[in-house]
């Protein structure tokens, strides 16, 4: 199985079910305007403040490592729904070519990869958060997106295996939560203290190869409204 290609499969269907067929024309069944750029930046954003950045407060804070796992996945969404519409809008090519694309970029070979530690610092890691977002703004390709997306998931302790992975499981709970009220506002974020993320980051770990399946009823399980 090509990972890559089931990602952006499952990105598809996650989109279809949640802004219906033709979202990629940016509007949703909803009506409402989609723009998967500023999805991205503003998950950049997220990512960043999960470093301690500020000169004015908690100075000696250190990276929030597990979060900024989970940032990286976030962007990775909308960065795949981008090149998903760009694939579609533009005639660019199938599913399959935008995967093909993906895996000829000059930085997949070390993704695939066991993960080597950064050598950045906080500063130097944030600045290459920044250049993804310079990409955004300047409208860059398809490419040069994911070429940048991939450099952020590397230094942020993410290869292939280990994206792939917690893209699974963000991917059902994005579900979970589709199904359970995020859209109208009445879903619960905190689960007995701890956010949903990181319940389902713990369950996780505590069963390396539970199926999308299982992750969905374990979520069930662990919701607190049921
Ligand atoms: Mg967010
Ligand atoms: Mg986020």
């Amino acid at each position: 199985m090509c990972k890559t290609l089931k990602m952006l499969e499952l990105q598809q269907e996650l989109n279809d079910a949640t802004n219906g067929t033709g979202w990629e024309n940016g509007i949703t069944k909803n009506g409402k305007q989609i723009d998967w750029r500023r999805c991205t930046y503003l998950e950049c954003a997220e990512l960043i403040e999960s470093y301690p950045w500020k000169h004015w407060k908690n100075i000696d804070a250190q990276p929030d490592y597990a979060n900024i796992k989970i940032e990286a996945v976030d962007i990775w969404h909308f960065i795949m729904s981008q090149a998903l519409e760009d694939y579609t809008v533009k005639k660019l090519g199938t599913i399959e070519d935008l995967s093909q694309s993906i895996k000829s970029l000059s930085n997949f070979h070390y993704f695939r990869e066991e993960i080597q530690p950064t050598t950045k610092n906080n500063y130097e890691q944030i600045e290459v958060i920044e250049k993804l977002m310079k990409v955004l703004f300047c409208k860059g390709s398809t490419e040069t997106l994911m070429e940048a997306f991939i450099d952020i998931a590397m230094q942020s302790g993410l290869n292939l295996e280990s994206l792939y992975k917690l893209y699974i499981g963000k991917n059902i709970l994005n579900k979970f939560r589709q199904d359970h009220g995020y859209k109208d506002g009445s879903y619960i974020k905190i689960w007995q203290g701890k956010e949903d993320n990181v319940v389902m980051q713990t369950i996780l770990e505590n069963k390396s190869n539970i199926s999308p399946n299982d992750l969905y009823k374990a979520l069930k399980l662990h919701y607190p409204a049921s």
